[in-house]
């Protein structure tokens, strides 16, 4: 779930992990407010995210230190303003793509509860979710590029990768921004249809 500065909230699924860190905050000029102010707030947004598709994130599985906390949010800003530029067509600086590959050597991994044979994921330290969302990043940068998308809504800025077959995916959540702009383009049009 995402909330709008209007604080209408809707679903949001933008695709990756690494994109899926950018809705909890970046640099100044993304204007999104910081979420995640403790190591508790980090823990609590890894059991919401989609690495729980592959197996439940447990709190007490997840050690985070203050200073593993803030190089995330360091790889959150450079990563924004990476996605970012590349969804409106530019190259990123090649610094920036070095500070992602500096964050990328850790990793979290999955592994097997022995009796049941089912996947859980191994205990995780700060310095590995900081490795898996960096190599998540170099995934979508070297690998999906073509597919990242930002929202074409007026005001909205986030950013995802467009599954669609065609691939023409233009907004963030139809529900939301592309009902916005339906209204919109309805309004525009009874106004000229209006003789007076
Ligand atoms: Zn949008």
């Amino acid at each position: 779930m995402v909330t709008g500065a209007d604080g209408q909230r809707w679903l949001f699924d933008p695709g990756s992990l690494c994109l899926e860190l950018l809705l909890t905050g970046g640099p100044a000029e993304s204007g999104r407010p910081e979420l995640l102010r403790t190591p508790a707030d980090l823990v609590g947004w890894l059991t919401e995210s989609r690495l729980a598709r592959t197996a439940e994130v447990h709190r007490r599985q997840v050690d985070v230190r203050p200073s593993e906390l803030r190089r995330i949010k360091e790889l959150r800003d450079i990563a924004w303003r990476v996605m970012t530029t590349l969804a409106r067509g530019g190259d990123p600086a090649p610094e920036q793509l070095e500070a992602i590959n500096d964050y990328a050597q850790d990793s979290i991994h999955p592994e097997l509860e022995p009796s049941t044979r089912t996947v859980r994921w191994a205990p995780m330290t700060g310095e590995q979710v900081l490795g898996t969302i960096a190599r998540d990043a170099i995934d979508v940068i070297g690998g999906s590029v073509s597919r990242l998308r930002e929202c074409a809504g007026e005001d909205c800025s986030l950013l995802f990768l467009d599954t669609s077959r065609p691939g023409n995916r233009r907004w963030c959540s139809m529900r939301r921004c592309g009902n916005r702009e339906k209204v919109r383009a309805f309004r525009s049009r009874t106004r000229n249809d209006d003789p007076r």
